[in-house]
């Protein structure tokens, strides 16, 4: 459930009206619901109630400062990915015990700036990287909490460039090796063991490769600890999918993910932890955009947009679908025809559907791309030179520009011209 619903014939954002924000900031956009944000939120944070949690808000899915500040206020936490990220959530007012630093390859540099400033606990990826956490640690005379990430080799039956837990994939450790890496980090002065990580991918939507991943998890638990190691928390990753077309079957829910936690791991007594991005943000946010033309093509009818690849990648990226909708309602009754909606860049692949059946739509109609909150403007680019398009953030009936669209000067002067030129 989101809150951008039509009234009236009107697509609102919460209670301020699409076409309002476009005449306010100009279009192509992001628009972002707070109430969607911290429905999604609290969902998992429910699902989970009865468990000691803390639900870690997958940030590179989102990191506007004010999305993060939103979320922190409710009490999440923050999963990072990098420096940028983890300079981010702190600027956003997240306390370090409560980021989570994951990612298969974090730089000494990283690791420093993390461990100065507060951290929950590396995610560990490899051993070369354990080592240098120990190393950066040990300098700075103290202690790293860590997990080790595991590679539990299932399936996650989602798009192979987002999934991450089969033994092919670059992720973790192989769970079998398990054993002897944490013996290894048990002996490292500067490490403190304290749990192990999971995350298989992204947009999953069945159940059953999480069941499967957590079962060996609780079983891992088991061994380690009759190993001698002091498992407490374990980071069970993101990964929950959401329905981008309204017409298919619903991935599940987080009450029953959350039910299938407490079944898979309830009995182990230990901390949960999860990071999940695109559930929270995904359908929190939409991009607007405006027909340029309508190009009526040898055998079909090209929609032209002024957004492009370059603001939403993800149908080029990942052959993603996005419902695409008018912000303003056709009459009832009338009939929809076949649009080719795409963008205006210089390349095939800037082509966010085919033989999408639209009501009519004409030059200046607004159109929505639901679903778009997640890996949409934080994966965005100047490509072609199109300056990064603004984020806007409503809450109730309020909205704010949250990221400005830079100027064409801005954009031009941030590159330099060597003296010789
Ligand atoms: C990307 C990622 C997530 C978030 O995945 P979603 O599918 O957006 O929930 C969580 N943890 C790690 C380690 C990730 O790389």
């Amino acid at each position: 459930m989101d809150h951008f619903l039509y009234r009236d014939g009107a697509l609102y954002a919460e209670d301020v009206p699409v076409a309002e924000i476009a005449a306010a900031v100009g279009t192509p956009f992001y628009v972002y619901s707070t109430a969607t944000l911290l429905r999604h939120f609290r969902l998992f944070d429910e699902a989970l109630s009865g468990m000691d949690h803390l639900v870690c808000f997958a940030m590179k899915a989102a990191s506007n400062q004010a999305i993060l500040k939103t979320l922190a206020q409710a009490g999440a936490g923050m999963d990072v990915v990098s420096q940028g990220e983890y300079l981010r959530a702190k600027a956003a007012g997240v306390p370090g015990d409560k980021i989570v630093f994951s990612g298969v390859g974090k730089t000494a540099e990283e690791i420093h700036t993390a461990l100065t400033g507060g951290i929950r606990q590396f995610n560990v990826e490899s051993e070369p990287e354990m080592e240098t956490i120990n190393k950066v640690a040990l300098d700075l005379g103290v202690t790293a909490p860590i997990t080790i990430r595991v590679n539990p080799d299932v399936d996650a039956k989602t798009h192979a460039k987002i999934a991450t837990g089969k033994s092919e994939n670059k992720f973790g450790i192989p769970i079998s090796r398990a054993r002897e890496v944490y013996a290894l980090a048990a002996s490292m002065k500067g490490l403190e063991v304290i749990g192990i990580d999971v995350h298989i991918g992204s947009q999953l939507t069945e159940l059953e490769p999480f069941r499967l991943a957590y079962q060996k998890v609780a079983e891992l638990t088991e061994t380690l600890r009759a190993d001698g190691h002091n498992i407490r928390r374990l980071d069970l990753g993101g990964g929950l999918g959401i329905p981008y077309e309204r017409s298919n079957d619903a991935p599940p829910l987080p009450v029953e993910y959350g039910a299938m936690v407490k079944e898979t791991l309830g009995h182990l007594n230990v901390e949960i932890e999860i990071e999940p991005g695109r559930l929270i943000a995904g359908n929190s946010g939409i991009m607007v955009s405006k027909v340029i033309y309508v190009k009526q093509g040898e055998d079909r009818q090209f929609l032209i947009l002024d957004g492009a690849m370059n603001d939403l990648i993800r149908p080029a990226m990942y052959e993603a679908h996005h419902d695409i909708i008018p912000v303003i309602e056709a009459e009832p009754g009338t009939e929809q025809t076949a649009y080719d909606i795409v963008g205006p860049v210089c390349e095939s692949g800037d082509t966010f559907a085919k033989g999408r059946m639209m009501t009519p739509l004409q030059a200046d109609d607004l159109v929505a791309f639901r679903s778009a909150g997640a890996y949409g403007a934080v994966m965005s680019s100047e490509y072609n030179s199109r300056p990064l398009i603004p984020e806007v953030l409503v809450n109730g009936d309020q909205f704010a520009v949250i990221r400005k669209r830079p100027t064409f000067d801005e954009m031009i002067n941030r590159d330099t011209i060597p003296e010789w030129l």
